[in-house]
């Protein structure tokens, strides 16, 4: 299985697989540096696009309109290039908050992929999953990844911050939390996703919470994906974490 040949579905380069150090974030092509979970994105959506997987380079499909939630430049750069896509950010144009889009964003996409974002909204989290049902057409595919595991239960770090600000204080990173009730809460030993200060987890998920919040928002057909795919370098290297799809209503559904 291992120091096998692989085709990069992202830059379309013929590839040896070596286990990296990090599997599933580590770069593991040697031409485009995509990771085992950039991979895997791409399979998921081509696949629930056009019932197989296919190489982003040899796909020109501009009639097809997508977004991403600040989506990795090794994907959003080749995504751009075959689909009519625009990546967004929470904090820079193009601006886009999943759990309030705005009006222009709404019911106008044929996919959505968020990888890694979900475990850092504010709660409630159902809002993110509601905002991701908005933003796509009637028959859309959400290609979405999330930590999670099988606890029975999504563990929210924060649970009574529904606002909150990260401050510096003497070489420590504290969240303060304001509560519903107007009261402050202060959080320390924070874990960051990409560096301190820029993206603190809020939640890790069960796994059956993050199927539920997808059928709470309307989602249909939700498939977790598991499954190796040697020929683009794909091996899940556990089982936390792996893309899940989910299907938007058609309206003759
Ligand atoms: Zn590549």
């Amino acid at each position: 299985m291992f120091n096998a040949s692989f085709n990069c579905n992202v830059c379309d380069a013929a590839n040896i697989f070596s286990p990296p150090g990090d599997w599933r974030e580590s770069p593991s092509c040697t031409t485009c540096g995509s990771s085992v979970r950039t991979r895997q994105l791409v399979y998921c959506l081509t696949m629930r696009l056009f019932g197989e997987g296919r190489t982003l380079p040899t796909l020109r499909a501009n009639e097809i309109r997508g977004i991403g939630l600040s989506d990795s430049e090794i994907l959003a750069s080749r995504l751009v290039e075959s689909f009519d896509y625009i990546n967004t950010f929470y904090h820079a144009e193009p601006k886009l908050d999943i759990c309030n889009p705005g009006a222009a964003w709404i019911g106008k996409n044929d996919f959505l992929i968020s990888s890694d974002v979900f475990e850092h909204v504010p709660s409630p989290v159902q809002s993110a999953f509601d905002g991701a049902f908005a933003v796509l057409s009637p028959g859309a595919i959400f290609v979405l990844t999330v930590p999670f595991d099988q606890r029975s239960a999504t563990t929210e770090h924060f649970p009574n911050a529904k606002h909150f600000r990260l401050v510096d204080f003497d070489d420590e990173w504290l969240l303060v939390g304001k509560t519903d009730a107007g009261t402050y809460e202060v959080h320390k030993d924070l874990i960051f996703h990409g560096g301190p200060g820029t993206t603190v987890e809020m939640r890790f998920f069960s796994r059956q919470a993050v199927i539920a919040h997808l059928e709470a928002a309307g989602f249909i057909d939700v498939q977790v994906h598991d499954q190796a795919v040697p020929e683009y370098g794909i091996f899940p290297p556990h089982h936390e974490g792996l893309p899940i799809t989910a299907r938007k209503p058609s309206l003759n559904a």
